[in-house]
């Protein structure tokens, strides 16, 4: 009992990344477990909490989405101070979305806290037909900056859980 006390945390969690790479479809498979396909998905709700439970710790989650701020390609920093982890995300069959998505870890790398749990994802894989953004490519920038990487589908629910939990326990691990 103690020890899962102990091992309670909370953590602030942002999504950055192009406009359409589906932050707001990633975090709303994730804690409502449904793919709104609208375009207003952008457009409300931009903040969740979510309570994970892993084998030997509770993490509480803090999601912080854009409101459609990064449509003029800057965030205040201060949507992501205080941040402990980030997933930064773009779309596989944007290249644009990709070289974004450089650019938002190369941000936070320079703004951020260095103990930031970082994750680079490729989402919309169940479009793999208008696939631009080879997976070697996100596998290998991932590498070479120490992020986490996956491949998601908001649509098919692909990888989804999977890229929070990774995320919540790395958390827990690097404190
Ligand atoms: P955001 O601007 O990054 O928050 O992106 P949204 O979540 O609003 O998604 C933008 C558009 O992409 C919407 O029309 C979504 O339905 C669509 N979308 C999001 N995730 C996926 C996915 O995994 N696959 C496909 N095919 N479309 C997606
Ligand atoms: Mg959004």
């Amino acid at each position: 009992m103690d020890r899962m006390r102990n091992n309670n945390m909370q953590a602030k969690l942002v999504l950055l990344g192009d406009m359409g790479t589906g932050k707001t479809s990633l975090v709303v498979r994730f804690v409502k477990g449904q793919y709104c396909d609208c375009q207003e998905s952008t457009i409300g709700a931009a903040f969740f909490s979510q309570v994970l439970s892993l084998n030997d710790a509770i993490v509480k989650f803090d999601i912080w989405d854009t409101a459609g701020q990064e449509r003029y390609h800057s965030l205040a920093p201060m949507y992501y101070r205080g941040a402990a982890a980030a997933i930064v995300v773009y779309d596989i069959s944007s290249t644009d979305s990709f070289a974004r998505a450089k650019k938002w870890v190369e941000e936070l790398k320079r703004q951020g806290n260095t103990y930031m749990i970082m994750a680079l994802v490729g989402n919309k894989v169940d479009l793999e037909k208008d696939r631009k953004v080879h997976i070697e490519e996100g596998t290998q920038y991932a590498e070479e900056n120490g992020l986490y990487f996956t491949e998601t589908s908001a649509k098919t629910a692909l990888n989804v859980n999977e890229l929070f939990y990774e995320v919540a326990k790395r958390l827990v691990k690097a404190r």
